[in-house]
């Protein structure tokens, strides 16, 4: 069997639009019988990129996630849909009867991703297809094939071989909200950059006033006991990433001749960025 399934790495994403474009020329005014019509020309598009910025001046991050269908193998839009309007295709991928849909609204409110796109013009909502006409022939989607950077992957999860086959099997690739339950045959790589935290600062020596690299600074979360290390790089840097909102974490600080410094820190949905830490000589 094969089961088609797109990785898509988010710290690879560039925001360079490659795939919407493609997107867009591949569906504007082309239809592909019997899996989808010609999307609008204005005002509609299959994929698109969600932005996330986060922390604050000087120590700010962005990061980008192309947002498309998931092909879930337990799709809410076909729980809504009459007259089997939305269907499972063997290999996973999800179709929007272009005709037995016309008329049915109910489907793009269905699906929790906001996947679904409402073609007033047609009076039928449209999604990604994962380019089925294609791949049917065996080429890969339009936008894996237009991304520059080689952020999307696609192929078959049942091919033990395939790069994502590994990347799936690994738990390097995630499904973006789980907890929805619907099984998506789209993951991603770094998904922490899209939803989990992080604390940074600089650690100064008090009596010089120069960047304190070599620092040893210590993350514990105070719930679960659980912690990771980090040396200050030579601008007394350092980072902790991927960390869960509603927790509270101890930040130790230690050198070598330095009294050391214990913060307590409280992630609620905010990143944090604490400046310069200032160590004093014992
Ligand atoms: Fe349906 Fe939305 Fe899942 Fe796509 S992402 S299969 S449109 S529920
Ligand atoms: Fe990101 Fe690739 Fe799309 Fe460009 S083509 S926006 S790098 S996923």
């Amino acid at each position: 069997m094969t089961r088609w399934v797109m990785v898509i790495d988010i710290a690879k994403c560039i925001a360079c639009y490659a795939c919407f474009n493609a997107c867009k020329d591949e569906f504007w005014d082309n239809d592909y019988p019997p899996y989808s019509l010609g999307i609008k020309k204005l005002g509609q598009t299959l994929i698109r990129l969600m932005k996330r910025e986060r922390g604050k001046f000087p120590h700010v991050k962005v990061a980008y996630m192309p947002i498309l269908c998931m092909q879930c193998s337990d799709p809410p839009c076909a729980k809504v849909a009459k007259n089997n309007a939305v269907y499972s295709r063997a290999d996973g991928v999800v179709i929007i009867d272009p005709q037995r849909a016309a008329g049915q609204r109910d489907i793009v409110d269905a699906c929790p991703y906001h996947a679904v796109s409402w073609n007033d013009e047609k009076n039928i909502p449209q999604k990604c297809t994962f380019c089925v006409h294609r791949i049917e022939s065996g080429k890969i989607p339009r936008c894996v094939q237009a991304c520059p950077s080689g952020a999307m992957i696609f192929g078959d999860l049942d091919d033990e071989q395939s790069e994502v086959s590994k990347l799936v099997k690994s738990g390097l690739a995630e499904p973006y909200h789980p907890e929805y339950n619907t099984k998506p045959s789209v993951y991603y790589l770094n998904l922490y950059k899209m939803t989990k935290y992080f604390i940074a600062g600089n650690v100064v020596f008090k009596d010089s006033d120069e960047c304190a690299e070599g620092v040893e600074v210590t993350l514990t979360n105070e719930r679960t006991g659980e912690n990771r290390t980090v040396i200050t790089d030579a601008f007394g840097g350092f980072e902790f990433d991927g960390l869960d909102s509603d927790t509270t974490y101890r930040l130790r600080i230690t050198y070598t001749g330095y009294a050391p410094k214990d913060l307590y820190l409280k992630i609620e949905k905010n990143d944090i960025y604490l400046g310069n830490i200032f160590i004093e000589r014992v």
